[in-house]
């Protein structure tokens, strides 16, 4: 099977000769090949979206977001094929899928809200026969350049609420999984968007540089690696855009020795393990306070640990995580892992050895748990995106705050306790975008802004909620006076409005 691109409004083939494999992370397989775009069909792909934008941007609000209202139908009606798809080449499982998609339409259903979200400012008199009003006005063309890791929920984030705001929206979604990004657009043409306004183009760095430099494109969104959002930044901002980007994270769960030890594993367990740990908010470094805790915390975790079930995604609903998503991947992960034993840590589960019969070929790691890991380690200093649990022991509470605040990375972390002086403490404290009580995977609701700290986002402005409606806007202010006050002459001195 080739997959290629999605312009103005329907599937064509990559022109450039170049392609990329696509696998079924499950049996090694390959099951497709991408398209890998090249400049001249990036540009084409925006040609089309600076084409169909003005029409839509002068399509009302409400309109706008009617279509959006039909999409969250259609990806109902079609939950269980796009979460097929996705499995296929993600390797996660289907409950795991359906939650991809589910996070990406609550955004999609936020963005019905749009005609609300748009309203700009009015000041009525600002001074004698003035009035002074701001428009938020789209920005043109925007672009997503998005990560594997959640190929349904990131594109979105992306595309709703830009498409909302009535910009036209270039994706170029991961080449590792761009079955469903492809099948999104689809759904989105069918719930009544004019052709041109969403174009998906899939490739590698030649089309995220072709995005970065072309100057029809006006503000660039990039979810993915820290390296690789740094780059982005710096080239995007570097050629006059409005640029975001979400980068890498290594998230701390803090465990007090008041804490309910049995949520506390259980929360650690489905945090640290689920989707393979390839989520950019899995937890991967448990930080218990106190040795007891520790000992208390390890007892716990190693017998639910031995009972996780690894398979392929249809093995059935019961699967708690499947493959990484390349052989790469994997690789690189045992490859920490042993990395850790060189350096010290005392591994107490590997899953280096794992293997599933009739999946021989397949990438899967088993659940890896280590204790007494340093802060010096490569296995916490780096992002690990793999099956990996790393215990660094803390022997009080400041030390346990001060570890994750020292960490580069600042996407989530959570404290569990039941005191709750701590936890305020804790949150009024840590330098962390997102941060849970008793919550191990603080991702917020799409009411809400997503978005880190520290190396794990750059730029200004979060994710999805009201953030994701200025990003998408440029604010355009007026100020109006009729008759009376012009017809006494010019005015040479700044107007001060008193
Ligand atoms: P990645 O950085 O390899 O790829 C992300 C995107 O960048 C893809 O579309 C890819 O094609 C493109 N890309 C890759 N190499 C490039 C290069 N050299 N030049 C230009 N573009 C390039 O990331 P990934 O492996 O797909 O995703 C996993 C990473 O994403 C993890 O680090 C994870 O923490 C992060 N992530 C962050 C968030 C967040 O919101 N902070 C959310 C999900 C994932």
């Amino acid at each position: 099977m080739e997959i290629g691109h999605f312009i103005d409004g329907k599937r064509v083939a990559g022109g450039s000769g170049r392609f990329a494999d696509v696998f079924n992370p499950a049996t090694g397989e390959v099951q497709a090949r991408v398209a890998l775009a090249s400049a001249a069909e990036v540009d084409r792909a925006v040609q089309g979206a600076s084409a169909a934008q003005p029409a839509w941007a002068a399509t009302n609000p409400q309109r706008r977001a009617r279509v959006l209202m039909e999409f969250v139908r259609l990806l109902n009606r079609d939950m269980d094929r796009l979460a097929e798809a996705l499995s296929r080449e993600h390797g996660k499982t289907l409950p795991d899928a359906r939650g991809d998609i589910q996070r990406g339409l609550e955004v999609a259903e936020f963005c019905i809200g749009a005609p609300h979200l748009l309203k700009g400012e009015f000041t009525d008199n600002a001074g004698p026969g003035i009035d002074m009003y701001s428009m938020r006005q789209p920005v043109g063309v925007a672009a997503g350049i998005t990560p594997f890791n959640f190929p349904a929920m990131i594109p979105m984030w992306k595309f709703c609420p830009a498409i909302a705001c009535g910009n036209a929206f270039i994706l170029k979604p991961s080449e590792r999984d761009p079955s469903v990004p492809i099948m999104l657009a689809e759904l989105m043409i069918e719930a009544g968007l004019p052709a041109g306004v969403l174009q998906v183009v899939n490739g590698d760095k030649e089309a995220v540089d072709a995005i970065l430099d072309h100057p029809g494109i006006a503000a660039v969104g990039f979810v993915g690696s820290t390296p690789i959002a740094q780059y982005v930044y710096a080239r995007g901002c570097a050629a006059g855009k409005r640029v975001q980007c979400f980068g890498g994270a290594k998230n701390h769960m803090i465990v007090m020795p008041d804490a309910d030890m049995d949520q506390a594993a259980d929360a650690l367990v489905g945090a640290g393990y689920g989707a393979a740990g390839e989520r950019c908010m899995a937890v991967s470094v448990a930080v218990p306070v106190g040795d007891s805790t520790a000992d208390a915390l390890i007892e716990r975790l190693i017998p639910r640990i031995e009972k996780l079930k690894v398979g392929p995604y249809t093995a059935g609903e019961d699967v708690d995580y499947g493959p990484l998503v390349t052989r790469a991947a994997m690789e690189r992960v045992k490859g920490l892992i042993t990395r850790g034993v060189e350096e010290g840590a005392k591994l107490l589960v590997d899953g280096r050895g794992f293997t599933l019969q009739g999946y021989e070929k397949g990438f899967f790691v088993g659940p890896t748990l280590f204790d007494h890991v340093r802060p010096d380690m490569t296995i916490y200093r780096e992002e690990i995106f793999g099956p990996v649990l790393s215990t660094v022991r803390a022997r009080n509470y400041e030390e346990a705050l001060a570890l994750a605040m020292d960490h580069e990375y600042g996407n989530g972390v959570a404290i569990f306790t039941r005191d709750g002086d701590a936890a305020r403490d804790f949150a009024n404290r840590v330098n962390i975008g997102m941060v849970g009580i008793n919550v191990p995977i603080p991702v917020p609701l799409a009411y809400h802004t997503f978005g880190g700290w520290k190396k794990s986002a750059f730029g200004d402005l979060n994710q999805h909620g009201p953030d994701a409606f200025r990003f998408y806007t440029r604010t355009k202010t007026v100020t109006a006076r009729w008759p009376s006050g012009i017809r006494s002459g010019s005015e040479f001195v700044i107007p001060t409005m008193q």
